[in-house]
Protein backbone atom coordinates (compact mmCIF):
# COMPACT_ATOMS: atom_id res chain seq x y z
CA UNK A 1 0.00 0.00 0.00
CA UNK A 2 1.54 3.17 -1.03
CA UNK A 3 0.71 6.68 0.38
CA UNK A 4 0.42 9.91 -2.51
CA UNK A 5 4.05 10.70 -2.30
CA UNK A 6 4.75 7.34 -3.06
CA UNK A 7 5.93 6.20 0.17
CA UNK A 8 4.95 2.36 1.53
CA UNK A 9 3.16 2.28 4.64
CA UNK A 10 4.07 -0.48 7.38
CA UNK A 11 2.10 -2.41 8.83
CA UNK A 12 2.53 -3.45 12.37
CA UNK A 13 -0.04 -5.00 15.34
CA UNK A 14 1.04 -2.15 17.37
CA UNK A 15 2.36 1.14 17.61
CA UNK A 16 3.82 2.95 20.84
CA UNK A 17 4.23 5.85 21.13
CA UNK A 18 7.18 7.34 23.62
CA UNK A 19 10.23 5.55 25.11
CA UNK A 20 9.79 6.38 28.33
CA UNK A 21 9.16 3.95 31.07
CA UNK A 22 5.84 3.50 30.06
CA UNK A 23 6.88 3.17 26.19
CA UNK A 24 9.84 0.95 27.10
CA UNK A 25 7.92 -1.99 29.30
CA UNK A 26 5.28 -1.53 26.86
CA UNK A 27 7.41 -2.51 23.82
CA UNK A 28 8.79 -5.71 26.30
CA UNK A 29 5.48 -7.00 27.44
CA UNK A 30 3.53 -6.76 24.46
CA UNK A 31 6.61 -8.66 22.48
CA UNK A 32 5.67 -11.56 24.89
CA UNK A 33 2.35 -11.40 23.44
CA UNK A 34 3.98 -12.54 20.29
CA UNK A 35 3.14 -9.42 18.81
CA UNK A 36 5.09 -7.36 16.08
CA UNK A 37 5.76 -3.34 17.55
CA UNK A 38 7.08 -0.23 16.33
CA UNK A 39 8.09 1.97 19.02
CA UNK A 40 8.03 5.99 17.63
CA UNK A 41 9.69 8.56 19.88
CA UNK A 42 10.72 12.09 19.12
CA UNK A 43 13.97 12.55 20.96
CA UNK A 44 17.35 11.38 19.34
CA UNK A 45 17.36 8.39 22.84
CA UNK A 46 15.06 6.86 25.25
CA UNK A 47 14.39 7.64 28.44
CA UNK A 48 11.34 10.27 27.77
CA UNK A 49 11.11 12.74 30.66
CA UNK A 50 14.85 11.29 31.61
CA UNK A 51 16.09 12.52 28.31
CA UNK A 52 14.34 15.85 28.23
CA UNK A 53 14.92 16.82 31.70
CA UNK A 54 18.73 17.55 32.18
CA UNK A 55 18.43 20.84 33.62
CA UNK A 56 20.88 21.08 36.28
CA UNK A 57 20.57 18.95 39.66
CA UNK A 58 17.63 17.18 38.03
CA UNK A 59 17.06 13.85 39.97
CA UNK A 60 13.94 11.89 41.16
CA UNK A 61 12.08 12.79 44.19
CA UNK A 62 11.42 9.46 44.48
CA UNK A 63 13.36 6.61 45.99
CA UNK A 64 15.55 4.90 43.61
CA UNK A 65 15.04 1.31 45.04
CA UNK A 66 11.41 2.06 44.06
CA UNK A 67 11.36 4.51 41.51
CA UNK A 68 12.68 1.54 39.08
CA UNK A 69 11.13 -1.45 37.17
CA UNK A 70 9.89 -4.81 38.95
CA UNK A 71 9.00 -7.10 35.87
CA UNK A 72 12.38 -8.41 36.55
CA UNK A 73 14.08 -9.64 39.38
CA UNK A 74 17.45 -10.51 37.62
CA UNK A 75 17.02 -6.27 36.64
CA UNK A 76 16.27 -4.97 40.03
CA UNK A 77 19.14 -7.49 41.42
CA UNK A 78 21.75 -6.06 38.92
CA UNK A 79 21.15 -2.67 38.91
CA UNK A 80 23.13 -0.35 41.57
CA UNK A 81 21.69 2.50 42.24
CA UNK A 82 24.41 4.99 44.02
CA UNK A 83 21.95 7.71 45.79
CA UNK A 84 18.89 7.71 47.81
CA UNK A 85 17.47 10.02 44.91
CA UNK A 86 19.05 9.09 41.55
CA UNK A 87 19.70 11.77 39.37
CA UNK A 88 18.66 12.38 35.60
CA UNK A 89 21.86 11.03 34.11
CA UNK A 90 21.98 7.93 36.45
CA UNK A 91 18.48 7.06 35.49
CA UNK A 92 18.85 7.91 31.68
CA UNK A 93 21.35 5.40 31.73
CA UNK A 94 19.46 3.26 33.61
CA UNK A 95 16.81 3.31 30.71
CA UNK A 96 19.79 2.50 27.91
CA UNK A 97 20.64 -0.28 30.02
CA UNK A 98 16.95 -1.65 30.03
CA UNK A 99 16.72 -1.19 26.22
CA UNK A 100 19.89 -2.71 25.56
CA UNK A 101 19.29 -5.70 28.19
CA UNK A 102 16.04 -6.65 26.60
CA UNK A 103 16.87 -5.64 23.11
CA UNK A 104 14.58 -3.70 22.96
CA UNK A 105 16.43 -1.29 20.30
CA UNK A 106 15.65 -3.16 16.76
CA UNK A 107 11.70 -2.17 17.52
CA UNK A 108 12.56 1.75 18.02
CA UNK A 109 12.77 4.77 16.01
CA UNK A 110 13.91 7.43 17.25
CA UNK A 111 13.99 10.92 16.13
CA UNK A 112 10.45 10.21 15.04
CA UNK A 113 7.55 12.96 15.76
CA UNK A 114 3.79 11.07 15.54
CA UNK A 115 1.93 13.95 14.09
CA UNK A 116 -1.62 11.94 13.70
CA UNK A 117 -3.10 9.02 14.44
CA UNK A 118 -6.09 7.94 12.28
CA UNK A 119 -8.80 5.51 12.65
CA UNK A 120 -9.92 3.63 9.48
CA UNK A 121 -13.22 2.61 11.11
CA UNK A 122 -14.81 0.06 9.70
CA UNK A 123 -11.40 -2.27 9.39
CA UNK A 124 -10.36 -1.42 13.08
CA UNK A 125 -6.80 -0.15 11.99
CA UNK A 126 -4.91 3.38 12.90
CA UNK A 127 -2.74 4.97 10.55
CA UNK A 128 0.09 7.00 12.07
CA UNK A 129 1.77 9.57 10.15
CA UNK A 130 5.03 11.13 11.56
CA UNK A 131 7.10 14.35 10.95
CA UNK A 132 9.42 12.25 8.30
CA UNK A 133 6.24 11.06 6.03
CA UNK A 134 6.40 7.98 6.91
CA UNK A 135 2.94 5.88 7.73
CA UNK A 136 2.57 2.99 9.83
CA UNK A 137 -0.94 0.87 10.26
CA UNK A 138 -1.59 -0.65 13.35
CA UNK A 139 -4.16 -2.40 15.06
CA UNK A 140 -3.30 -1.13 18.26
CA UNK A 141 -2.04 1.69 19.55
CA UNK A 142 -0.43 2.40 23.24
CA UNK A 143 0.18 6.17 24.06
CA UNK A 144 2.94 6.18 25.92
CA UNK A 145 3.59 9.89 25.91
CA UNK A 146 3.74 10.28 29.26
CA UNK A 147 1.68 13.22 32.26
CA UNK A 148 4.61 15.90 31.98
CA UNK A 149 6.00 15.88 28.78
CA UNK A 150 4.28 18.63 26.89
CA UNK A 151 6.40 22.09 27.79
CA UNK A 152 4.23 25.02 28.82
CA UNK A 153 6.17 28.51 27.87
CA UNK A 154 3.96 31.31 28.35
CA UNK A 155 3.42 34.21 26.03
CA UNK A 156 5.63 36.66 27.68
CA UNK A 157 5.46 39.98 25.39
CA UNK A 158 9.02 40.27 23.36
CA UNK A 159 10.50 36.73 24.71
CA UNK A 160 11.56 35.89 21.34
CA UNK A 161 13.48 39.30 21.34
CA UNK A 162 15.70 38.05 24.37
CA UNK A 163 19.39 38.59 23.04
CA UNK A 164 20.97 35.67 25.38
CA UNK A 165 19.84 31.73 25.67
CA UNK A 166 16.89 31.12 26.62
CA UNK A 167 16.26 27.26 27.93
CA UNK A 168 13.20 25.63 29.23
CA UNK A 169 13.96 23.11 31.76
CA UNK A 170 11.94 20.39 29.65
CA UNK A 171 14.03 20.74 27.07
CA UNK A 172 17.84 21.27 28.13
CA UNK A 173 20.40 21.05 25.73
CA UNK A 174 22.77 18.08 25.67
CA UNK A 175 25.55 19.77 26.09
CA UNK A 176 26.49 21.24 29.55
CA UNK A 177 25.81 24.92 30.28
CA UNK A 178 27.59 26.76 32.52
CA UNK A 179 26.32 29.66 34.03
CA UNK A 180 29.73 31.42 35.44
CA UNK A 181 29.64 35.28 35.50
CA UNK A 182 26.38 35.07 34.11
CA UNK A 183 23.13 37.18 35.28
CA UNK A 184 20.74 34.47 35.40
CA UNK A 185 16.87 34.84 35.34
CA UNK A 186 14.66 31.92 36.67
CA UNK A 187 11.18 32.25 36.07
CA UNK A 188 9.00 29.68 37.96
CA UNK A 189 8.96 27.76 41.35
CA UNK A 190 7.77 25.03 41.04
CA UNK A 191 9.80 20.85 42.14
CA UNK A 192 11.83 21.89 38.55
CA UNK A 193 12.95 25.24 39.73
CA UNK A 194 13.51 24.21 42.98
CA UNK A 195 16.08 21.79 42.10
CA UNK A 196 17.97 24.12 39.60
CA UNK A 197 18.36 27.45 41.68
CA UNK A 198 20.60 26.35 44.20
CA UNK A 199 23.20 24.86 41.54
CA UNK A 200 22.82 27.67 39.05
CA UNK A 201 23.13 30.29 42.20
CA UNK A 202 26.54 28.82 43.10
CA UNK A 203 27.41 29.40 39.28
CA UNK A 204 25.85 32.63 38.70
CA UNK A 205 27.14 36.19 39.22
CA UNK A 206 23.65 36.92 39.90
CA UNK A 207 20.63 34.92 39.60
CA UNK A 208 17.13 36.25 39.95
CA UNK A 209 13.92 33.95 40.32
CA UNK A 210 10.54 35.48 39.42
CA UNK A 211 7.98 33.76 41.66
CA UNK A 212 4.17 33.65 41.17
CA UNK A 213 3.38 31.55 43.76
CA UNK A 214 5.23 30.33 46.36
CA UNK A 215 5.82 26.00 46.69
CA UNK A 216 6.14 24.05 49.42
CA UNK A 217 9.14 21.97 49.57
CA UNK A 218 10.43 19.55 52.11
CA UNK A 219 14.00 18.67 52.25
CA UNK A 220 15.37 15.60 50.63
CA UNK A 221 18.25 14.82 52.65
CA UNK A 222 20.06 12.92 49.37
CA UNK A 223 22.69 10.44 50.33
CA UNK A 224 24.83 7.88 49.20
CA UNK A 225 22.57 4.24 49.53
CA UNK A 226 23.89 2.72 52.82
CA UNK A 227 25.10 -0.67 51.83
CA UNK A 228 23.27 -2.44 54.63
CA UNK A 229 20.10 -1.01 53.66
CA UNK A 230 20.69 -1.47 49.96
CA UNK A 231 21.09 -5.33 50.72
CA UNK A 232 17.95 -5.40 53.15
CA UNK A 233 16.15 -3.93 50.25
CA UNK A 234 17.31 -6.27 47.66
CA UNK A 235 17.01 -9.13 49.37
CA UNK A 236 13.54 -8.18 50.13
CA UNK A 237 12.84 -6.77 46.66
CA UNK A 238 9.34 -8.95 46.14
CA UNK A 239 7.67 -8.44 49.53
CA UNK A 240 8.67 -4.68 49.82
CA UNK A 241 6.97 -4.19 45.98
CA UNK A 242 3.84 -6.36 47.47
CA UNK A 243 3.70 -4.04 50.16
CA UNK A 244 3.89 -0.74 48.37
CA UNK A 245 1.34 -2.06 45.88
CA UNK A 246 -1.19 -1.53 49.23
CA UNK A 247 -0.18 1.86 49.89
CA UNK A 248 -2.37 4.61 48.52
CA UNK A 249 0.58 6.28 46.89
CA UNK A 250 2.86 2.79 46.06
CA UNK A 251 5.59 3.63 47.52
CA UNK A 252 7.34 2.65 50.61
CA UNK A 253 6.54 5.13 54.02
CA UNK A 254 4.52 4.61 56.98
CA UNK A 255 1.14 6.57 56.54
CA UNK A 256 0.42 7.42 59.96
CA UNK A 257 -3.49 5.92 60.51
CA UNK A 258 -3.69 9.18 63.40
CA UNK A 259 -5.94 12.05 62.80
CA UNK A 260 -4.25 14.82 63.60
CA UNK A 261 -6.35 15.39 66.48
CA UNK A 262 -5.57 12.34 68.80
CA UNK A 263 -2.02 13.36 69.71
CA UNK A 264 -1.20 15.84 71.97
CA UNK A 265 -0.07 19.23 70.03
CA UNK A 266 3.71 18.39 71.45
CA UNK A 267 3.27 15.05 69.85
CA UNK A 268 2.08 16.31 66.98
CA UNK A 269 4.97 18.77 66.39
CA UNK A 270 7.31 15.73 66.81
CA UNK A 271 5.83 13.81 64.57
CA UNK A 272 5.76 17.01 61.94
CA UNK A 273 10.23 17.26 63.19
CA UNK A 274 10.73 13.27 62.63
CA UNK A 275 9.43 13.45 58.75
CA UNK A 276 11.31 16.57 58.27
CA UNK A 277 14.34 15.06 59.07
CA UNK A 278 13.65 11.81 57.32
CA UNK A 279 13.09 14.38 54.43
CA UNK A 280 11.00 13.68 51.55
CA UNK A 281 7.10 13.49 50.44
CA UNK A 282 6.52 11.42 53.48
CA UNK A 283 5.49 14.56 55.59
CA UNK A 284 2.41 14.14 54.07
CA UNK A 285 1.44 10.77 55.45
CA UNK A 286 2.67 12.12 58.84
CA UNK A 287 -1.24 12.04 59.87
CA UNK A 288 -3.84 10.96 57.76
CA UNK A 289 -6.24 13.73 57.69
CA UNK A 290 -3.96 16.02 56.08
CA UNK A 291 -4.92 16.24 52.71
CA UNK A 292 -8.88 16.36 53.96
CA UNK A 293 -9.04 18.60 56.68
CA UNK A 294 -8.58 22.02 56.30
CA UNK A 295 -7.43 22.65 60.17
CA UNK A 296 -5.39 19.20 59.89
CA UNK A 297 -3.80 21.18 57.01
CA UNK A 298 -3.20 24.25 58.71
CA UNK A 299 -1.19 22.72 60.85
CA UNK A 300 1.00 21.00 58.64
CA UNK A 301 1.47 23.76 56.55
CA UNK A 302 2.34 26.10 59.30
CA UNK A 303 4.94 23.63 60.53
CA UNK A 304 6.93 24.41 57.28
CA UNK A 305 6.57 27.92 57.36
CA UNK A 306 8.08 28.27 60.54
CA UNK A 307 11.06 25.92 59.07
CA UNK A 308 11.35 28.56 55.81
CA UNK A 309 11.09 30.95 58.92
CA UNK A 310 14.36 29.40 60.26
CA UNK A 311 16.58 29.01 57.16
CA UNK A 312 15.67 32.49 55.71
CA UNK A 313 17.71 35.16 57.09
CA UNK A 314 15.80 37.57 55.40
CA UNK A 315 12.56 37.98 57.52
CA UNK A 316 10.79 39.57 54.40
CA UNK A 317 12.36 37.64 51.97
CA UNK A 318 11.20 34.33 54.24
CA UNK A 319 7.57 35.77 53.74
CA UNK A 320 7.43 35.57 49.98
CA UNK A 321 8.73 32.13 50.00
CA UNK A 322 5.95 31.03 52.75
CA UNK A 323 3.09 29.79 50.13
CA UNK A 324 -0.41 30.83 50.63
CA UNK A 325 -2.43 27.76 49.68
CA UNK A 326 -2.99 24.50 51.29
CA UNK A 327 0.25 21.50 51.77
CA UNK A 328 -0.25 18.85 49.41
CA UNK A 329 -2.90 20.55 46.93
CA UNK A 330 -0.29 21.28 44.50
CA UNK A 331 2.56 18.78 44.38
CA UNK A 332 4.78 18.62 47.31
CA UNK A 333 8.08 19.96 45.95
CA UNK A 334 11.33 17.95 47.40
CA UNK A 335 14.50 20.36 47.90
CA UNK A 336 18.13 20.60 48.53
CA UNK A 337 19.50 23.74 49.87
CA UNK A 338 16.55 25.61 48.33
CA UNK A 339 15.47 27.79 50.63
CA UNK A 340 19.04 28.93 52.11
CA UNK A 341 20.21 29.77 48.63
CA UNK A 342 18.11 32.70 49.53
CA UNK A 343 20.61 33.64 52.00
CA UNK A 344 23.27 34.63 49.01
CA UNK A 345 23.83 37.86 48.42
CA UNK A 346 23.93 36.84 44.62
CA UNK A 347 20.13 35.86 44.80
CA UNK A 348 17.33 37.82 44.73
CA UNK A 349 13.63 36.77 44.52
CA UNK A 350 10.62 39.22 42.94
CA UNK A 351 7.32 39.14 43.10
CA UNK A 352 5.53 38.52 39.69
CA UNK A 353 1.92 37.82 41.50
CA UNK A 354 1.18 41.12 42.37
CA UNK A 355 2.92 42.59 39.09
CA UNK A 356 3.09 39.83 36.49
CA UNK A 357 6.27 40.39 33.88
CA UNK A 358 5.81 42.79 31.54
CA UNK A 359 7.99 41.97 28.71
CA UNK A 360 11.07 40.17 28.05
CA UNK A 361 13.60 42.77 26.68
CA UNK A 362 17.13 41.66 24.35
CA UNK A 363 18.49 42.41 27.94
CA UNK A 364 16.34 41.23 30.90
CA UNK A 365 12.80 40.71 32.43
CA UNK A 366 10.56 43.87 33.14
CA UNK A 367 8.26 43.87 36.26
CA UNK A 368 6.15 46.76 37.42
CA UNK A 369 8.10 49.23 35.10
CA UNK A 370 11.34 48.27 36.02
CA UNK A 371 13.90 46.13 34.36
CA UNK A 372 16.43 43.54 35.74
CA UNK A 373 19.17 42.80 33.46
CA UNK A 374 19.99 38.90 32.71
CA UNK A 375 21.88 37.21 30.53
CA UNK A 376 20.13 33.82 30.29
CA UNK A 377 16.71 32.91 30.89
CA UNK A 378 15.28 29.89 32.28
CA UNK A 379 12.12 28.92 32.18
CA UNK A 380 10.89 26.28 34.60
CA UNK A 381 7.86 27.22 33.58
CA UNK A 382 5.87 23.58 33.64
CA UNK A 383 3.85 21.30 31.42
CA UNK A 384 0.36 21.22 29.85
CA UNK A 385 -0.01 17.96 32.41
CA UNK A 386 -1.58 14.82 31.48
CA UNK A 387 -3.29 15.78 28.19
CA UNK A 388 -0.94 18.25 26.39
CA UNK A 389 1.28 15.85 24.78
CA UNK A 390 -1.95 13.73 23.39
CA UNK A 391 -3.38 16.70 22.40
CA UNK A 392 -0.70 17.69 20.19
CA UNK A 393 -1.04 15.00 18.14
CA UNK A 394 -4.25 14.68 16.10
CA UNK A 395 -5.83 11.78 16.76
CA UNK A 396 -9.08 10.69 15.20
CA UNK A 397 -11.70 7.90 16.69
CA UNK A 398 -15.05 6.80 15.04
CA UNK A 399 -16.41 9.34 12.43
CA UNK A 400 -13.51 11.49 12.49
CA UNK A 401 -13.63 12.76 16.23
CA UNK A 402 -10.69 14.37 17.23
CA UNK A 403 -9.28 12.86 20.89
CA UNK A 404 -9.11 16.95 21.35
CA UNK A 405 -12.12 17.87 20.44
CA UNK A 406 -13.68 15.10 22.67
CA UNK A 407 -11.45 16.18 25.89
CA UNK A 408 -12.49 19.56 25.14
CA UNK A 409 -14.48 19.94 28.37
CA UNK A 410 -12.29 18.04 30.22
CA UNK A 411 -10.47 14.71 29.92
CA UNK A 412 -12.66 11.20 29.47
CA UNK A 413 -10.76 8.03 29.62
CA UNK A 414 -11.81 4.81 31.04
CA UNK A 415 -9.89 3.61 34.19
CA UNK A 416 -7.09 6.29 32.47
CA UNK A 417 -6.61 3.91 29.97
CA UNK A 418 -9.07 4.19 26.99
CA UNK A 419 -11.54 6.15 25.76
CA UNK A 420 -14.82 5.31 24.10
CA UNK A 421 -15.12 6.45 20.20
CA UNK A 422 -11.05 5.29 20.03
CA UNK A 423 -11.27 1.62 19.83
CA UNK A 424 -7.79 -0.58 20.18
CA UNK A 425 -6.04 2.84 21.44
CA UNK A 426 -5.02 2.53 24.79
CA UNK A 427 -2.90 5.23 27.30
CA UNK A 428 -0.74 4.31 29.87
CA UNK A 429 -1.43 6.91 33.04
CA UNK A 430 -3.45 8.96 31.12
CA UNK A 431 -6.51 11.12 32.93
CA UNK A 432 -8.41 9.28 35.21
CA UNK A 433 -5.25 6.89 36.05
CA UNK A 434 -3.45 7.45 39.56
CA UNK A 435 -0.16 8.16 37.56
CA UNK A 436 1.50 11.45 39.41
CA UNK A 437 -0.14 11.25 42.38
CA UNK A 438 1.61 7.40 42.67
CA UNK A 439 5.01 5.89 42.43
CA UNK A 440 4.81 6.12 38.27
CA UNK A 441 6.82 3.51 37.28
CA UNK A 442 4.63 0.73 39.87
CA UNK A 443 1.73 2.31 38.34
CA UNK A 444 2.59 1.91 34.69
CA UNK A 445 4.01 -1.78 34.74
CA UNK A 446 0.04 -2.57 36.14
CA UNK A 447 -1.25 -0.58 33.93
CA UNK A 448 0.86 -1.67 30.51
CA UNK A 449 0.04 -5.66 32.14
CA UNK A 450 -3.74 -4.23 32.02
CA UNK A 451 -3.52 -2.99 28.61
CA UNK A 452 -1.29 -6.50 27.27
CA UNK A 453 -4.46 -8.43 29.06
CA UNK A 454 -7.13 -6.61 26.96
CA UNK A 455 -5.24 -6.99 24.16
CA UNK A 456 -4.67 -10.60 24.44
CA UNK A 457 -8.33 -10.61 25.77
CA UNK A 458 -9.18 -9.56 21.94
CA UNK A 459 -6.54 -11.63 20.08
CA UNK A 460 -8.04 -15.43 21.76
CA UNK A 461 -10.76 -14.02 21.89
CA UNK A 462 -11.14 -13.51 18.05
CA UNK A 463 -12.34 -10.01 18.52
CA UNK A 464 -11.73 -7.25 16.51
CA UNK A 465 -11.79 -4.20 18.62
CA UNK A 466 -12.31 -3.30 22.02
CA UNK A 467 -13.21 0.12 23.26
CA UNK A 468 -14.93 1.42 27.13
CA UNK A 469 -18.36 1.93 27.05
CA UNK A 470 -19.41 5.37 27.34
CA UNK A 471 -21.87 4.58 30.25
CA UNK A 472 -18.50 3.11 32.15
CA UNK A 473 -16.53 5.89 30.86
CA UNK A 474 -18.93 8.90 32.32
CA UNK A 475 -18.94 6.92 36.00
CA UNK A 476 -15.45 6.33 36.02
CA UNK A 477 -14.51 10.20 35.29
CA UNK A 478 -17.81 11.37 37.32
CA UNK A 479 -16.50 9.17 40.45
CA UNK A 480 -13.09 10.59 40.27
CA UNK A 481 -14.26 13.98 39.93
CA UNK A 482 -16.47 13.03 43.05
CA UNK A 483 -13.75 11.74 45.44
CA UNK A 484 -11.43 14.86 44.31
CA UNK A 485 -13.91 17.44 45.79
CA UNK A 486 -13.74 14.86 48.91
CA UNK A 487 -9.79 15.82 49.68
CA UNK A 488 -8.53 19.68 49.23
CA UNK A 489 -7.58 19.00 45.85
CA UNK A 490 -9.64 21.83 44.18
CA UNK A 491 -8.06 24.48 46.72
CA UNK A 492 -5.48 25.86 44.64
CA UNK A 493 -4.41 26.52 40.81
CA UNK A 494 -2.32 23.32 40.40
CA UNK A 495 -1.42 21.77 36.81
CA UNK A 496 -3.61 18.77 38.15
CA UNK A 497 -6.56 20.72 37.52
CA UNK A 498 -4.96 22.36 34.29
CA UNK A 499 -5.01 25.41 36.23
CA UNK A 500 -1.81 26.53 34.57
CA UNK A 501 -2.70 26.69 31.49
CA UNK A 502 -4.79 29.38 30.07
CA UNK A 503 -8.12 28.26 29.08
CA UNK A 504 -7.75 24.86 30.28
CA UNK A 505 -11.18 23.31 31.40
CA UNK A 506 -10.46 23.04 35.29
CA UNK A 507 -10.96 19.35 36.27
CA UNK A 508 -8.98 17.34 38.53
CA UNK A 509 -7.60 14.69 36.25
CA UNK A 510 -5.97 12.13 37.79
CA UNK A 511 -7.39 9.49 39.73
CA UNK A 512 -7.28 9.97 43.15
CA UNK A 513 -8.55 7.12 45.52
CA UNK A 514 -5.08 5.95 45.32
CA UNK A 515 -3.23 3.13 44.07
CA UNK A 516 -5.12 -0.30 45.77
CA UNK A 517 -8.58 1.23 44.62
CA UNK A 518 -7.38 1.40 41.31
CA UNK A 519 -6.08 -1.66 41.31
CA UNK A 520 -8.95 -3.61 42.84
CA UNK A 521 -11.25 -1.94 39.94
CA UNK A 522 -8.98 -3.37 37.21
CA UNK A 523 -9.19 -6.72 38.32
CA UNK A 524 -12.57 -6.55 39.22
CA UNK A 525 -13.37 -5.55 35.39
CA UNK A 526 -11.04 -8.19 34.71
CA UNK A 527 -12.36 -10.92 36.20
CA UNK A 528 -15.78 -9.75 34.91
CA UNK A 529 -14.72 -10.66 31.60
CA UNK A 530 -13.54 -6.81 30.52
CA UNK A 531 -17.06 -5.12 32.14
CA UNK A 532 -17.77 -1.44 30.73
CA UNK A 533 -15.30 -2.54 27.64
CA UNK A 534 -17.11 -3.66 24.30
CA UNK A 535 -15.60 -6.32 22.94
CA UNK A 536 -16.55 -6.40 18.70
CA UNK A 537 -16.49 -8.61 16.43
CA UNK A 538 -14.17 -8.78 13.50
CA UNK A 539 -15.05 -7.27 10.26
CA UNK A 540 -13.97 -9.97 7.66
CA UNK A 541 -14.10 -7.56 4.67
CA UNK A 542 -12.25 -5.04 5.75
CA UNK A 543 -9.30 -7.78 6.98
CA UNK A 544 -9.40 -9.12 3.75
CA UNK A 545 -8.79 -5.61 1.91
CA UNK A 546 -5.49 -5.68 4.14
P1 LIG B 1 5.40 23.45 37.80
O1 LIG B 1 5.38 22.77 39.08
O2 LIG B 1 4.14 23.57 37.04
O3 LIG B 1 6.01 24.88 38.05
C1 LIG B 1 5.94 25.87 37.07
C2 LIG B 1 6.31 27.19 37.68
O4 LIG B 1 6.25 28.18 36.68
C3 LIG B 1 5.34 27.59 38.78
O5 LIG B 1 6.07 28.23 39.79
C4 LIG B 1 4.41 28.54 38.05
O6 LIG B 1 3.76 29.46 38.89
C5 LIG B 1 5.40 29.24 37.14
N1 LIG B 1 4.76 29.89 36.02
C6 LIG B 1 4.03 29.30 35.03
N2 LIG B 1 3.56 30.25 34.19
C7 LIG B 1 3.99 31.44 34.67
C8 LIG B 1 3.83 32.78 34.25
N3 LIG B 1 3.11 33.09 33.17
N4 LIG B 1 4.41 33.75 34.98
C9 LIG B 1 5.14 33.44 36.07
N5 LIG B 1 5.32 32.20 36.53
C10 LIG B 1 4.76 31.21 35.82
O7 LIG B 1 6.47 22.78 36.80
P2 LIG B 1 7.77 21.94 37.16
O8 LIG B 1 8.55 22.60 38.22
O9 LIG B 1 8.46 21.65 35.89
O10 LIG B 1 7.19 20.61 37.78
C11 LIG B 1 6.07 19.94 37.21
C12 LIG B 1 5.93 18.59 37.83
O11 LIG B 1 6.94 17.73 37.32
C13 LIG B 1 6.13 18.56 39.32
O12 LIG B 1 5.00 18.97 40.03
C14 LIG B 1 6.47 17.11 39.54
O13 LIG B 1 5.33 16.30 39.52
C15 LIG B 1 7.31 16.82 38.31
N6 LIG B 1 8.72 17.01 38.63
C16 LIG B 1 9.30 16.12 39.46
C17 LIG B 1 10.60 16.29 39.79
C18 LIG B 1 11.25 15.32 40.68
O14 LIG B 1 10.91 14.18 40.78
N7 LIG B 1 12.22 15.75 41.38
C19 LIG B 1 11.34 17.37 39.34
C20 LIG B 1 10.72 18.26 38.50
C21 LIG B 1 9.41 18.08 38.15
P3 LIG B 1 2.34 29.06 39.56
O15 LIG B 1 2.67 28.10 40.65
O16 LIG B 1 1.81 30.34 40.01
O17 LIG B 1 1.51 28.43 38.48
Amino acid sequence: MADGTGNAASHVDVVVVGAGFAGLYALYRLRRLGLNIRLLEAGEGVGGTWYWNRYPAARCDTESLQYSYQFSEELQQDWAWSERYATQPEIERYLNHVADRFDLRRDIRLGTLVESIVLDEPAARWTVTTSDGGRTVARYCVMATGCLSSPLTPRFEGLESFAGPTYHTARWPREKIDFTGQRVGVLGTGSSAMQAIPLIAEQASQLTVFQRSANYAVPAWNAPLDAGYLAWFKANYVENRKRAKKLVSGFLCYYNPQTSFEVSAADREREYEKRWREGGIGYLAAFSDITTNDEANRLASDFVHRKIRSIVEDPAIAEMLIPNSVIGCKRLCVHAGYYATYNRPNVALIDVKANPVERVTPTGVVVAGREYPVDALVLATGFDAMTGALNKIDIRGRSGLSLKEKWAEGPRAYLGVASAGFPNLFIITGPGSPSVLTNMVPTIEQHVDFIAGCIDHVEAGGYGAIEPEVAAEDAWVAYNDEVAHRTLRYECASWYLGANVPGKKRVFMPFVAGLPAYIRKCDEVVAAGYAGFILAPVQQKAMGAL
